[in-house]
């Protein structure tokens, strides 16, 4: 076996964990190895057998655990919520020094596990392999999918279905609710322990909690912004579901917008568009308020003080996050310098593609390799617009046309084509899913292998609802 394993997380105190080995399955069937991630982390991947994708086997030096947590749900604070489907083997060192989680998801009951059966389907296991080894092909940080086994069991939901295991490697666990259960708790030393744990492990320059905030706070607005930038919604950004390390993580009702509105919302559970595409900063900042929350009283004694000081560090989010914004819509547009109009250029843009319910993706890959004005349907649209952006290239020298095509990919994975997997995958053929990874995993190229896989949905493929990875 040859996973070498250094459980920094397994060596904080009791409280921050439940041990729990993963519950065995019937007859595990590996799906996808992902070998160039295993690559990277310096592992065999002749050692990643089904067995041990599944949880039947534990390799040696894992110490597998399940973490504990609270968060906020849909603005609804949980006092405990913690690790219900998912175990974390260990850390290991992958080949640049890095400390990278791998954790099992679907590997059944823990003490976590509240009503749950500890499972997931199948479903979600592809859509989390697909969308996160996509949104990694982005560039865009992100947790990511080493591997999904079927079980050979069945998992009960709203009908009988396939039960797999995704083996997720991130650079840690550590959600903004991992500071919010020691904190709802005054468990004023653990959140200390825990505070030294995460700036070890993500921020080593930082001198404290004021600058763990801040160093979050910066993670998250170029997150998102990242993440904005090619249409991506999450979907259910709860506190549990924000990572400290500034990695996406839970892909569960997550999809990429095809036509594009700033209100677009896909998950059945969000009625309120809490987490609808526009307002996902605003979401970031509420999230991260609750983590400086969380921190008050490592800040300082006096609350009053520990409030002020920590209002200071959040309120960077709303310029680092428009830094963040207009650097990757300039790219987007294929500008390379700056000017005080560039907003409003961007915005006029969009609101276009908005009444003309233009694809987001495909406008805005045709502004160099295409014809941008058949997506701007909307009378006048694109006339109004293009002369006032040629005009901006000019001014700069330079068509743009690289810049663009680094920063608009020609694919992304739509809800479609995920759906069209998975539901292949369930009737036992994993071709379309292997078909499709293949093309996600080089978004910027366009070619005839993509073609087929840029198209936006016809009516009646349309994915308008997703769901929670349950
Ligand atoms: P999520 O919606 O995936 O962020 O999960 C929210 C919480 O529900 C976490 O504590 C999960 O561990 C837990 N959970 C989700 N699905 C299951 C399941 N099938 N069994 C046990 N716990 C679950
Ligand atoms: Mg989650």
């Amino acid at each position: 076996m040859s996973i070498s394993f250094d459980n920094s997380y397994a060596r904080l105190p009791e409280g921050f964990f439940a041990r729990q080995a993963p519950v065995p399955v019937a007859t595990p069937r590996i799906v996808a190895l992902n070998r160039d991630l295993a690559a990277e982390l310096g592992i065999d991947p002749d050692a990643l057998t089904a067995e041990v994708l599944a949880g039947n086997e534990v390799p040696e030096g894992a110490e597998p655990l399940a973490q504990l947590y609270a968060g906020h749900q849909f603005g609804n604070f949980v006092p405990q919520l913690g690790d219900g489907r998912a175990i974390l083997l260990g850390e290991g060192i992958d080949t640049k020094g890095n400390r990278r989680d791998i954790q099992l998801k679907g590997s059944g009951r823990t003490p976590f596990s509240r009503g749950g059966d500890g499972r997931a389907w199948l479903g979600p296991v592809m859509r989390e392999y697909v969308v996160s080894e996509a949104m990694h092909a982005l560039g865009i940080p992100t947790t990511r999918a080493l591997a999904a086994v079927t079980t050979g069991e069945d998992v009960i939901r709203e009908r009988v279905l396939p039960g797999a295991v995704l083996t997720r490697v991130a650079a840690s666990h550590l959600r903004v609710g991992t500071f919010q259960v020691f904190a709802s708790r005054g468990q004023t030393d653990a959140l200390r322990d825990l505070t030294a744990h995460a700036i070890a492990r993500h921020y080593p320059d930082a001198q404290g909690p004021l600058d763990l905030l801040s160093a979050v706070v910066e993670r998250q607005a170029e997150l998102i912004a990242a993440w904005m930038s090619v249409g991506f919604i999450h979907g259910v950004m709860n506190t549990d579901n924000m990572a400290i390390s500034g990695e996406t993580i839970d892909y569960g009702p997550c999809a990429f917008m095809d036509a594009y509105h700033p209100n677009t919302v896909f998950s059945s559970i969000d009625q309120m568009g809490r987490y609808a595409f526009q307002n996902q900063p605003n979401m970031a900042v509420w999230n991260l308020a609750q983590l400086a929350s969380a921190l008050l009283p490592l800040i300082d004694e006096d609350d009053d003080k520990a409030i002020e000081l920590a209002e200071d560090r959040l309120h960077a989010f709303p310029d680092l996050f428009g830094a963040a914004w207009a650097r990757r819509f300039r790219a987007k547009l294929g500008l390379t310098t700056e000017e005080p109009g560039d907003g409003a250029l961007i915005q006029a843009l969009l609101s276009r593609m908005a009444a003309s319910q233009a694809d987001f993706t495909n406008t805005f890959r045709a502004l160099s390799t295409g014809d941008a004005s058949s997506h701007l349907t909307d009378a006048g649209a694109w006339e109004s617009w293009a002369p006032d952006w040629r005009a901006r290239l000019e001014r700069q020298g330079t068509d743009g046309d690289a810049v663009m095509r680094a920063a608009n990919p020609a694919v992304i994975p739509r809800n479609h084509r995920i759906e069209e997997a998975i539901q292949a995958g369930v009737a036992g053929d994993f071709a379309p899913f292997h078909k499709l990874n293949d093309v996600l995993a080089r978004p910027f190229d366009d070619g005839p292998e993509t073609a087929d896989f840029a198209k936006p949905p016809r009516p009646e493929e349309r994915v308008m609802r997703t769901f929670c990875g349950t």
